[in-house]
């Protein structure tokens, strides 16, 4: 039993999105993104329309088979910077 669902978790849960999207987490952080879902109305609009874009744009990139640089330029374009990194 964790209760440790505040604005930190939420935050680790957003640097994770992409990760986590993309099944590269770990077993046991994609359990903590999972459960912070659960609870979290916020993330969990946020991970389904990204989740959505990103799948559709990966579809219709694969449809014009084009390269994996244009797939992260198209994201970048969609979607706005999770904040910059250092
Ligand atoms: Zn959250």
């Amino acid at each position: 039993m964790s209760h440790r669902f505040n604005r930190h978790t939420c935050e680790e849960a957003f640097r994770r999105l992409d990760d986590f999207l993309d099944r590269r987490l770990t077993p046991e952080e994609t359990r903590l993104v999972e459960e912070h879902l659960k609870v979290c109305a916020a993330c969990t609009r946020e991970f389904a329309f990204e989740s959505s874009v990103l799948k559709t744009v990966r579809r219709k990139l694969r449809q014009l088979d084009a390269p994996p640089d244009l797939l992260s330029k198209v994201l970048s374009q969609l979607l706005p910077p999770p904040r910059p990194e250092r």
